[in-house]
C-alpha cells in the first residue's frame, strides 16, 4: 500500500478534472499531476535509488503535490522542511535525514548551499529551474508495490523543546491519519476544494492525501501564504473549501471577514489545531463564521490524529465542551495516565497517551528519544489533559509548562483563558517564574487589544470571577507581541528569559 494509490485512483476517476491551482488559475488536471509524480518518480529512482529521502523546502507552492507523490511513486519519504525556520536549522534537518535530493525554492537554495557542506551542495535542486524541469522528461512508469511499513513522511518536530526530532512515519500511518480525517472531521468530495493557506510542509501537507483521495482541488494562494483577505477571495472562488489552520491564523482571518463584514459564500470547513484555542476567541470566530469549525488534537508523531471537536459539538453552547479537544479519533485510543502509566478516573489530570496505526514508529536515528516516548506501543505525548465523565479531553499544558505555586499544579491554559474574557486583552501567555516562597510564581504576558483601556485590577477581579484565587497572576508584563515559533506556537521558554527584563505590575 503506497498512499500515491490515492492520486492513481483519482485521476482515473476525473482525468480531465481541475486538481491543482494556483490562486485562480489552473496549474494541472488529476490526470496530468499523476503523470507529472510518476515521471519525476523515474528520475528520483534512477540518480538516487529507492528508499531515500526527498527534502522539500519552500513555501507553500503547486509543485508540492508533484514533489510529494512523485517521492512517494519513487518509493522514496518525503522529509518536508518547515521554509520559516532559518537556514543553519534547515541543514541541520536535511544532513540528520540524510536527503538524496534537496528540494528548495529559489529563496532558500542560496541560504542551504551556504549553510551546508560542500558535499551535499549538489543534491540541492531549485523548483522550477531547468534542471527541475529536466526531471519530468521520462515517460510515466508503473508504480512499484510499496511496503504499507515503508517511511513515507519524515516529520521534524517543530522544536519548542530543543532540537528538532525526525518522526517516522510509514504509508500505513498516512493511511491511517488519511482515513480517520474523511471519518471523523469531514467527507469531502469532488465538489470540494482544499485551500493551503498554512504551511504544506505541516498540517497544510499532512490533508492532501484525505482531499486528494475524494478528487478535492488544491488550491495553493497566489501570495504563497496566508493573507487573510486573500483567502475569503479564494472562498468566494473556489467551491466547498475547506483549510487548516493554527488558532492564531483563525483569529486573523476572523477579525478580517469582520472588518470588511464578508462571510465567503464557499467556506465550509475550518479545521484549527495545533495550539489552544481558546473559548472566548471560538466564539467570536463562530458568530462570525457559523459552524464550519472541528478542532483537532495532535502532534508529529501521532499526526493531526489524537482527538477532535466535532462540528456539532461547536454549536452545543457548551463551554466545557467548546474549551476542550473533543474526543478520541477513530481508530485511536486514547489515556490519561498517572506517573505509574496507570489510567486516570475522569477529571483527574495526568500525561496523555495515545496509541493506533497512526503512532509513528519510532524517531529516526534516536533510540534514546523513541524510548521516551514510545513505551510498549503506547505514545506518551507530554500533553498533560483530563477527561471529562462523557469521554471529552480537555488539554491543560505541556507538563513542563505546568506552573507548581505553593504546592498547587497551576495549568496556564485555564488561567489564560480567564484573562482573555477581558476585551481589552488581545493575547494573554502565563509562565511560572521561581518564587522563595511558593516555589513559583504565576505571571502573565499580556497583548492588549488596540484602543481598548485595561487595568490589572480589572484583570484580577475577572480571575477572581472564574478561577481560584492562588491561581491569579501575581505579576502582569504587557508586550507589543508573544514570541512565536514559525508555526505560530507561543515559546513560553522566550518568555521566561524576559521576565528578568523589568518589574511589570504587580496586582
Ligand atoms: P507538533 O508536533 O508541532 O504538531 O506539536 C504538537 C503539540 O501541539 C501537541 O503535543 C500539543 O501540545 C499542541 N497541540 C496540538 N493540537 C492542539 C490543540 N488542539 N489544542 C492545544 N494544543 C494543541
Amino acid at each position: 500500500m503506497n498512499v500515491f494509490s490515492l492520486l492513481e485512483r483519482t485521476a482515473r476517476r476525473w482525468p480531465n478534472a481541475g486538481a491543482v491551482y494556483l490562486g485562480g488559475e489552473l496549474v494541472h488536471s488529476w490526470a496530468g499531476l499523476r503523470d507529472r509524480a510518476l515521471s519525476l518518480a523515474v528520475a528520483l529512482r534512477e540518480r538516487g535509488g529507492a528508499a531515500v529521502r526527498v527534502a522539500i523546502a519552500t513555501d507553500n507552492c503547486p509543485e508540492y503535490l508533484e514533489l510529494m507523490f512523485g517521492a512517494w511513486a519513487a518509493q522514496a519519504a518525503v522529509v518536508p522542511v518547515n521554509y520559516k525556520l532559518h537556514a543553519r536549522e534547515m541543514a541541520q534537518i536535511v544532513e540528520d535525514a540524510d536527503a538524496a535530493w534537496v528540494f528548495a525554492s529559489s529563496g532558500l537554495a542560496d541560504g542551504l548551499r551556504e549553510a551546508l557542506p560542500a558535499p551535499w551542495r549538489e543534491r540541492i535542486v531549485v523548483i522550477g529551474s531547468s534542471g527541475y524541469q529536466a526531471l519530468f522528461s521520462a515517460e510515466p512508469a508503473e508504480l512499484p508495490v510499496t511496503d504499507s511499513q515503508a517511511l513515507a513522511w519524515l516529520f521534524y518536530t517543530s522544536g519548542t523543546t530543543g532540537r528538532s526530532k525526525g518522526a517516522m512515519l510509514s504509508h500505513r500511518n498516512l493511511m491511517a491519519m488519511t482515513l480517520a480525517h474523511l471519518a471523523d472531521v469531514e467527507a469531502v468530495n469532488e465538489d470540494c476544494s482544499q485551500i493551503h493557506a498554512a504551511p504544506m510542509s505541516h498540517g497544510s501537507g499532512l490533508y492532501i492525501p484525505a482531499y486528494v483521495a475524494r478528487g478535492a482541488r488544491q488550491v495553493v494562494p497566489a501570495s504563497q501564504g496566508f493573507e487573510p483577505d486573500e483567502f475569503l477571495d479564494l472562498c468566494d472562488l473556489h467551491p466547498g473549501c475547506g483549510s487548516f489552520l493554527a488558532p492564531t491564523m483563525v483569529q486573523r482571518l476572523r477579525r478580517a471577514a469582520q472588518a470588511a463584514g464578508r462571510k465567503p459564500s464557499g467556506l465550509r470547513t475550518i479545521v484549527y489545531g495545533g495550539g489552544p484555542m481558546y473559548v472566548e476567541e471560538m466564539k467570536k470566530s463562530l458568530a462570525v463564521f457559523g459552524n464550519v469549525f472541528a478542532q483537532i488534537y495532535g502532534q508529529g508523531e501521532s499526526p493531526m490524529t489524537i482527538t477532535w471537536l466535532r462540528r456539532e459539538d461547536h454549536a452545543a453552547g457548551d463551554d466545557a465542551i467548546l474549551g476542550s479537544v473533543g474526543l478520541p479519533r477513530t481508530g485511536v485510543e486514547v489515556r490519561v495516565v498517572g506517573p505509574d502509566g496507570r489510567s486516570l478516573p475522569p477529571g483527574e489530570t495526568g500525561e496523555i497517551v495515545c496509541r493506533g496505526d497512526v503512532v509513528m514508529s519510532g524517531y529516526w536515528r534516536n533510540a534514546a528519544g523513541t524510548d521516551e516516548v514510545l513505551r510498549g506501543d503506547w505514545l506518551y505525548t507530554g500533553d498533560m489533559g483530563a477527561f471529562d465523565a462523557r469521554g471529552y479531553l480537555t488539554l491543560r499544558d505541556r507538563s513542563k509548562d505546568v506552573v507548581i505555586s505553593g504546592g498547587s499544579n497551576i495549568y496556564p491554559r485555564e488561567v489564560e483563558e480567564a484573562l482573555l474574557t477581558h476585551p481589552g486583552v488581545s493575547e494573554a501567555s502565563v509562565v511560572g517564574q521561581p518564587d522563595a516562597e511558593w516555589g513559583e510564581a504565576v505571571i502573565a504576558f499580556i497583548v492588549r487589544t488596540p484602543g481598548v483601556q485595561v487595568s490589572v485590577a480589572e484583570l484580577d477581579a475577572n480571575c477572581l470571577d472564574r478561577i481560584a484565587r492562588f491561581k491569579r497572576p501575581k505579576r502582569y508584563l504587557f508586550i507589543d507581541a508573544l514570541p512565536k515559533n514559525s508555526y505560530g506556537k507561543v515559546l513560553k521558554r522566550a518568555l521566561r528569559e524576559q521576565l528578568d527584563g523589568g518589574p511589570g505590575e504587580t496586582r
